[in-house]
């Protein structure tokens, strides 16, 4: 090899370096800084068995304690943060399940929990329940960094101004009032406007641009790169049954039919977890250490009951120790709405009653922790269609898999850069008349306790997560799903 060459390969090789860098700078474990050190992996680790102080300890990697830890660790000159997370790198242990978007129902549905399709969530069964006919039902939840942010089907709307509003009343602070938080919203996430060189722009999105900031937050929200035909039929049908068109789901109004957005970044189509989002920005800070594989045990309280750190057990083969992570200020609890108040009540915070029939020394009698679980019940209608769907991706068709694959990687669009369900989201109140027919007056009293913005019901069109096992290789599937808002489900629950 000529001198020159050999030049000319190195001045190639560190211009694809930086290439990469720059490209890989949301990429876990491949953000390389300006002294060439790998991000996360190697410097942020915090080290499996050895006691250690930080200022905030906080448990759980998933949506709330990424987006925290990220957050505190921004100011790494006033804190150090250790943030425990029981999972490890979804990107790692089931990539394509995860990261690609058109996957998540792969990612999302319980009957793969556990498999091999989903290994950063685990299932929780539930005692049987009278409005299930006396069925368990099994609750999916994310077990990696990202927590169901990483698991989940990527849907992003917000909260109405009524909500909020209610929500500020009921914790006497005006901040969480919808005028106090929409900055906030504005600031967390990073818009891109519909591609209609990859989206068919007869589709044409309708979106509120005032609901988004230039500037922006590390999470990214996008239509994908592809919107399916089966959504147009969706939302003519809800524009039949009466759902006012309205433009997205994002300023502070839910009632209408609309356009959802979802948690993708478009450059790479890939999904925008809070560990991508916020953990990778959080990563740039000296004041960040993580725990992967790090199951918190139980809270450790010094004898004024003031939390001081977490007993830590290693949820690997390989890290099979204890040790303990202790807290300068505070412990944040953000271990999901399962496990933290699993941890709170293991470490004595929760019911007398509960915590001493289990032998566990009351720290705080606290009767509401861990009661009182609400829920989204939602039953799905799945129909046969003429235009074609996800369900030849669902049912493993080899053709179609390698033609959206090749689709995808070429030129980051098709059904695989989008959650199936962009075009077609919708939400409506229950008419009076039907509610006097079919609610107990007890759920009435609860509904009407609620903003009147608050809706009943969410219909989502989405491509076919199901499918029959003698499908054949010309047959599409539709899913339609009505999504009970929390305030009824306590009625359907008890099968009122
Ligand atoms: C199948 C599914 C689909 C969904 N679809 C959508 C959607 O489309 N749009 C939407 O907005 N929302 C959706 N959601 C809801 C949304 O994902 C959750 O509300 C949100 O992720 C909850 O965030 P969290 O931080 O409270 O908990 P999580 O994200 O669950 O995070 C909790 C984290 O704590 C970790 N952890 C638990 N116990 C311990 C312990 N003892 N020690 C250490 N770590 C621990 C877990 O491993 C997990 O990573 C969906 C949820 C599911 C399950």
């Amino acid at each position: 090899m000529s001198p020159q060459y050999a030049r000319r390969s190195v001045a190639a090789l560190s211009v694809l370096a930086a290439a990469i860098a720059a490209e890989a700078s949301e990429t876990v474990g491949a953000s390389i800084n300006a002294k060439g050190v790998t991000e996360i992996f190697g410097n942020h680790f915090g080290m499996p068995g050895v006691n250690a102080t930080y200022d905030y300890v906080v448990v759980g990697g998933g949506t709330a304690g990424n987006t925290i830890a990220a957050r505190l660790a921004l100011d790494p000159a006033n804190y150090s943060v250790a943030l425990i997370e029981a999972g490890t790198f979804y990107e790692i242990l089931s990539s394509n399940r995860t990261q690609v978007p058109g996957y998540n129902f792969e990612a999302a549905n319980p009957t793969n929990v556990g498999t091999l399709s989903s290994m950063t969530a685990v299932q929780i069964d539930t005692e049987p329940i009278a409005g299930y006919n006396g069925r368990k039902i099994g609750y999916v939840q994310g077990m990696t960094f990202g927590g169901a942010s990483a698991a989940n089907y990527g849907g992003y709307m917000r909260s109405t101004v009524g909500a909020h509003d209610r929500w500020a009343k009921a914790v006497k602070d005006d901040f969480w009032s919808w005028d106090n938080v929409f900055p906030f919203y504005k600031k967390s996430c990073n818009f891109s406007a519909p591609d209609y060189t990859k989206i068919d722009p007869k589709l044409n999105i309708s979106y509120d641009p005032a609901a988004y900031d230039a500037a922006g937050g590390p999470l990214h929200v996008s239509y994908g790169n592809y919107v399916a035909p089966s959504m147009v039929g969706i939302g003519e049908a809800m524009e039949r049954q009466g759902l006012e068109h309205i433009p997205g789901f994002d300023s502070g109004r839910l009632l209408g039919y609309g356009s959802l957005l979802a948690a993708i970044d478009p450059r790479t189509a890939t999904r925008s977890s809070s560990e991508t989002s916020f953990l990778q920005a959080g990563a740039k800070s000296a004041g960040l250490r993580i725990y992967p594989n790090a199951m918190a045990k139980r809270i450790v309280f010094d004898s004024d009951k003031k939390a001081t750190g977490v007993v830590v057990k290693g949820n690997s083969k390989t890290t099979n120790v204890e040790w303990t992570i202790s807290a300068k200020k505070e412990v944040i609890v953000s271990a999901g709405v399962w496990r933290s108040p699993q941890l709170l009540m293991v470490s004595g915070v929760g019911p007398s009653a509960t915590l001493s029939q289990h032998g566990i020394d009351v720290i705080a009698d606290l009767p509401g922790v861990g009661q009182n679980q609400w829920d989204q019940p939602f039953q799905s209608h799945i129909f046969k269609v003429k235009v074609e769907t996800n369900s030849q991706i669902v049912a493993h068709n080899p053709k179609v898999l390698a033609d959206v694959t090749n689709q995808y990687l070429t030129n980051q669009s098709g059904p695989l850069s989008s959650i199936g369900a962009t075009q077609a989201a919708g939400y409506e109140n229950i008419p009076a008349s039907m509610r006097q027919r079919v609610l107990s007056n007890d759920t009435q009293a609860l509904m009407d306790s609620y903003p009147s913005d608050w809706p009943d019901i969410n219909f989502l069109g989405l491509e076919s997560s199901a499918v029959p096992a003698d499908i054949g290789p010309d047959e599409y599937y539709l899913l339609y799903t009505d999504m009970f808002a929390e305030k009824i489900a306590d009625a359907i629950l008890k099968g009122e």
